[in-house]
C-alpha cells in the first residue's frame, strides 16, 4: 500500500513542470569568433522567449532577436558589453511574435541611433499588433490567472471532450508559473518597431565581416527572416526551425516546407534555432520538414474526402507523427500536439480547402 501510495505521489510530481529557468537565465555559447548566443532552456510553456544571437565586426555589434522578458534582455545587454565594447548598432527582429521584439525596447534605451530590422510583414504585424500584446502582457488575467482557471477545470483546452493530457498540464502548469515570474517585468515594456525593412536581402557590414539578413517566404508566420554569417556558416534560422517542438501558429504550412528546402541549401555548418539547442548538422531541419510534409498531406487527404475542419481533426491521427517526433515521452508527444499539430493542422487543412477550390 505504501509502495503504491509513493508511486501515486511520485506520478503526480512527474506531472508538475520542475521550476522553470525560462524568465531568468540562459546559456551563453561562442559559435565562433564573435559570434556568441544566449541560448534560453527549451520553450515548452507558453511563456517562452527566443534564442538570442550578438555577431561582433570589427566596427558594430549586430544582435539577432532581442527577447522576451526585459529585465533579461537588460542582463544580456550587460552581457554583450563584457564580450565587446563595439556598440550594437543592428538588431534583427526574425518574426513579430513577441518572444522575439518585446526586448527592441531595452536595446533603443541602451544604444542610441541603434537600427531595428524585419521583413515588411513583421513591421507591419509589431505596429498593428504591438500595442494589444505588450497590453495583455501587463494583465495578470491573461498572463496567469486564466491558465490558473483552465488547470483547475481539469478538461483538455483543446479537446474539450476529453480530460486534460498530461503534456497539456505540464503545458499550463509552466504558463502559470512562467507567467507569474514574467508579470512584473513587463509593466513598463513598450512597443519600439523595426525602422528598416528586408525585402528579399541585406547585407550588414559590421567591419571585417558581413551579415545578411534574407527573406526566403512565408513559412512560419508571413514575415521571417534568417540571418546568415558566411565566414562562420552560421544560420540564426528564428522560428522556422524550433527544436525540441517545433510551433506551428499562424504559419503557411506548405510555404513552410519550400522556405526549409531553401535553408537546407545554405549548407550550414551550424544552425541557431529561434529556440532550443544549437544544431550542428542539417538533420533536425529535415525533421521539422518532413512533420510538415506529414501535416500538409494528411489535411490534403481530408479535404479530398470533404470533411468539415472538425470531423477532419477529430478523424485525422498522428500517433505515428507523435511518435516519430518524440518517441515515447508522453509529455513530449503532448507538446507536439500542444504547439504544432493544434495550430498546424487547421492551418493545413484551409490551405488545402482552398487550393482544391
Ligand atoms: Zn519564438
Amino acid at each position: 500500500m505504501r509502495t503504491l501510495l509513493l508511486v501515486a505521489a511520485a506520478a503526480l510530481v512527474a506531472l508538475q513542470p520542475p521550476p522553470s529557468t525560462m524568465t531568468t537565465s540562459y546559456e551563453t555559447v561562442t559559435l565562433a569568433p564573435g559570434v556568441t548566443a544566449f541560448l534560453s532552456p527549451p520553450g515548452l510553456g507558453a511563456w517562452v522567449t527566443g534564442n538570442s544571437l550578438v555577431v561582433v565586426g570589427d566596427s558594430a555589434a549586430l544582435v539577432v532577436d532581442p527577447g522576451h522578458f526585459p529585465p533579461l534582455t537588460r542582463k544580456m545587454i550587460a552581457d554583450v558589453r563584457r564580450l565587446t565594447n563595439r556598440p550594437v548598432r543592428w538588431v534583427v527582429d526574425t518574426h513579430w511574435h513577441p518572444d522575439h521584439w518585446m526586448g527592441n525596447a531595452e536595446y533603443a534605451d541602451a544604444f542610441p541611433g541603434v537600427r531595428f530590422v524585419s521583413a515588411p510583414a513583421t513591421r507591419d504585424s509589431i505596429r498593428s499588433r504591438g500595442p494589444g500584446f505588450v497590453k495583455g502582457h501587463q494583465d495578470s488575467t491573461a498572463v496567469y490567472k486564466g491558465y490558473e482557471a483552465m488547470l483547475a477545470r481539469d478538461v483538455s483546452p483543446f479537446r474539450p471532450d476529453r480530460a486534460i493530457a498530461s503534456g497539456e498540464r505540464y503545458a499550463l502548469g509552466l504558463a502559470v508559473a512562467d507567467g507569474r515570474a514574467a508579470f512584473p517585468g513587463w509593466q513598463t515594456a513598450r512597443v519600439v518597431a523595426p525602422d528598416v525593412t528586408v525585402a528579399d536581402s541585406l547585407a550588414i557590414h559590421l567591419g571585417g565581416r558581413d551579415v545578411q539578413v534574407r527573406f526566403l517566404g512565408r513559412a512560419n508566420t508571413a514575415g521571417d527572416v534568417v540571418v546568415w554569417i558566411p565566414d562562420a556558416s552560421l544560420l540564426a534560422t528564428g522560428d522556422l526551425v524550433v527544436a525540441p517542438i517545433p510551433y506551428a501558429y499562424g504559419s503557411y504550412i506548405g510555404e513552410w516546407i519550400d522556405v526549409l528546402g531553401r535553408l537546407h541549401a545554405f549548407g550550414a555548418r551550424t544552425l541557431v534555432p529561434g529556440h532550443g539547442p544549437v544544431q550542428r548538422d542539417l538533420a533536425y531541419l529535415d525533421r521539422v520538414r518532413d512533420a510538415l510534409v506529414v501535416l500538409r498531406d494528411r489535411a490534403a487527404d481530408a479535404a479530398r474526402r470533404g470533411l468539415t475542419p472538425d470531423s477532419a481533426r477529430a478523424t485525422t491521427a498522428f500517433d505515428d507523427l507523435e511518435r516519430r517526433f518524440e518517441g515515447d515521452d508522453p509529455t513530449l508527444r503532448g507538446l507536439l500536439w500542444v504547439h504544432f499539430i493544434a495550430p498546424g493542422f487547421p492551418r493545413a487543412y484551409e490551405e488545402a480547402r482552398t487550393a482544391g477550390r
